[in-house]
């Protein structure tokens, strides 16, 4: 599948279709490949985002009545601010990037590598609440070889930012094909968006989708002998 963000960047910024905010989020748009970033956002350090975090999650949790003085709800500010920093947004943040080793292709290997069922989870950029799925990633090695785990913890790095799948994958891919010097990358990510099962219309059963397909998987052998191992 060819990243829907293209061309709907195009005809976003071309005034050709206007949405509102609203309907932006509903229906999950992406407006680019890269995820949309402040100038200024790593100017605090992780413990000041954390205290302002805090501050502002009490609020809104006072807002919505709660009585922060329980002791059940007292520290959930603190909890969600650090969660937020340290562990589910973390892929924000280039200094969380995994190390990737490479190795020389020493056995002259030269097949697909498939890496199935890479379990993630994700937050949608547009409601703040989970999408979790599970990603299948392949790549013809053109002399170099990453280590196994390395490919899981790409996707970890890249599904720990509020995102939009169509972006998520497009972002592992092309940082696959950055790593390992090659254009002959293939992802398919199936995921389930708890804002689309939870509330919204209410879909329990759902899952979406999406793949890239880059060098010699964009050839129809390749890509269905892919495709064949994922059934497995
Ligand atoms: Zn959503």
């Amino acid at each position: 599948m060819k990243p829907n963000e293209i061309s709907l960047n195009t005809l976003l910024s071309d005034n050709k279709i206007a949405f509102s905010d609203e309907e932006l989020g509903e229906d999950h748009i992406a407006t680019s490949i890269d995820t949309p970033l402040r100038a200024d956002a790593f100017e605090l350090s992780d413990d000041e985002k954390i205290e302002k975090i805090q501050e502002h999650f009490r609020e809104i949790m006072l807002t919505l009545g709660l009585d922060l003085n329980d002791d059940s709800l007292k520290g959930t500010p603190r909890r969600v601010a650090k969660m937020y920093v340290k562990e589910i947004f973390s892929g924000l943040n280039p200094e969380n990037y995994p190390s990737a080793t490479l190795f020389d292709n020493k056995y002259r290997y030269q097949e697909m590598l498939v890496e199935r069922d890479i379990q993630f989870y994700s937050n949608c950029e547009h409601h703040f609440v989970p999408i979790m799925g599970k990603a299948h990633v392949a790549y013809i090695s053109s002399g170099k070889v990453i280590g196994l785990s390395k490919l899981n913890r790409l996707v970890q790095h890249f599904a720990k930012r509020p995102q939009v799948q169509e972006r998520m994958t497009v972002q592992i891919a092309r940082e696959l094909q950055r790593v390992l010097g090659t254009e002959d990358v293939a992802i398919v990510v199936d995921a389930r968006h708890l804002c689309v099962s939870m509330r919204g219309i209410e879909d329990p059963t759902s899952s979406t989708v999406t793949s890239f397909y880059g060098g010699k998987f964009e050839e129809e052998s390749k890509k269905q002998e892919f495709l064949k191992y994922l059934q497995l």
